[in-house]
């Protein structure tokens, strides 16, 4: 199963992922992770991301991309993913398309986690990652309504709504009732 995992910051995406991810027996792949792995080994792409993320922007496109095509060109992400955190942007959509493309692959969803912002700010200042400040909480919030929202108009009769509030196994039920697992 190819997915995508779509939502603001905040909205478990990552926990949920880690769940599906054994259920469906496709790896999860995290931009966030995989930025903050390459930040801890201190390699050129952690160096060059790192100021983006801890400002609550978005890492520039290409330098993303190439990191999204090289995991997806590892093995085991040939017979499916769950990708969390990518595409962000419609111009990323077009590129993941693209990269699919090339190898007669397409999406079989797009799974939109919905969840109110009161409770991303309070789930977000909950876990306290180092980029989890009220600033750039904020900023992450207007980053999603302006360039990630739109991906839902985007993606259309892909998108499989889940509804996002409640407990952990509550939210990761529905969403395997939603794939219909
Ligand atoms: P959250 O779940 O709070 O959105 P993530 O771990 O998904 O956090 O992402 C953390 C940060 O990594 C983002 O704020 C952004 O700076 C960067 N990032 C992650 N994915 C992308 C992407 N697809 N494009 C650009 N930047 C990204």
């Amino acid at each position: 199963m190819r997915l995508v995992l779509l939502g603001p910051p905040g909205a478990g995406k990552g926990t949920q992922a880690a769940l599906l991810s054994e259920k469906l027996n496709v790896p999860h792949i995290s931009t966030g992770d995989l930025f903050r792995a390459n930040i801890g080994e201190g390699t050129p792409l952690g160096v060059e991301a790192k100021q983006y993320i801890d400002a609550g922007k978005l890492v520039p496109t290409d330098v993303t991309a190439r990191m999204v095509k090289s995991r997806l060109a590892e093995a085991d992400a040939a017979q499916g993913f769950l990708l969390d955190g990518f595409p962000r942007t419609v111009e990323q959509a077009e590129i993941l398309k693209t990269l699919l493309e090339e190898n007669s692959q397409q999406l079989d969803g797009v799974l939109n986690f919905k969840v109110s912002e009161d409770v991303v700010v309070e789930r977000m200042l909950a876990r306290g990652r180092a980029d989890d400040n009220e600033e750039t909480i904020r900023t992450r919030l207007a980053v999603y309504r302006d360039e990630t929202s739109p991906l839902i108009d985007h993606y259309g009769e892909k998108i499989i709504n889940v509804e996002a509030e409640g407990t952990v196994e509550e939210i990761n039920a529905r969403a395997l009732n939603s794939l219909g697992k």
